[in-house]
Formats: structure tokens, sequence, C-alpha cells
């Protein structure tokens, strides 16, 4: 039997492509892990949560205004499919995924 043949095989095999996958896999979680180390550091002046850009007030409290992380402007109070209030960007569409009920609890969860 040839090497080919014995990774035909393997290919057949959902195990064996669940770890042929793992480097690819590991490397994007890295990368997301990297960029959410880089938003947590404590000096910075904004960070992207949940769908949703936070900036800080000069005194380094958080805003009370929610603005898209896509086209930094503030985002509208609008209802969700799910009856809730929600952040909806008027720009591109863009939507928090948070309720407007949930935001204090967010504003809290930065200052942590
Ligand atoms: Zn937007």
């Amino acid at each position: 039997m040839v090497v080919d043949d014995i990774l035909k095989i393997l290919e057949r095999i959902p195990l064996w492509k669940k770890l042929t996958a793992l480097p690819t896999r590991v490397d994007a979680l890295e990368k997301r892990l990297a960029e959410l180390e880089a938003s947590k550091a404590p000096d910075q002046d904004s960070v992207v949560r949940d769908g949703a850009l936070f900036k800080r007030n000069s005194d380094g409290s958080w805003q009370n205004t929610v603005y898209c992380p896509n086209c930094k402007t503030g985002m509208s109070k609008f209802p969700a499919a799910t009856g809730e209030m929600t952040f909806i960007c008027s720009h591109c569409g863009g939507e928090s995924g948070f309720s407007v009920q949930e935001l204090p609890e967010m504003l809290k969860k930065l200052s942590d």
C-alpha cells in the first residue's frame, strides 16, 4: 500500500479530518485571542464588544453612548426581531449583540 492509498483511507475518517484542520483552527483562534487581548489594554480609549464600539470620557469612565464599530457613528435604539430593543447602525445596518436593557451591565463589565 502506498502513501496515497493510506491518505485516501484517512480522508474518509471524520476524526482525521478534524485533526488535520486543527493547525488552521489554532492559528485562527490565536489571532482572535491576540485581538481580544489588545482590546483589553487598560489605556485604550475605545473597545469593541458584542458588535458595538464603546468610547471613554476624558475622566476614564465609559460613555453611555454606543457606536458602530464599522462606521464609528452613534447607534440608534431599534426593536430587534426578538422584540427587545437593541442598538442598530443607520448607515450599515450593524446591530449590537446586546439589548438596550443590557447596556448598564455592558458598561459595568468594561469598568471591571
Ligand atoms: Zn455602521
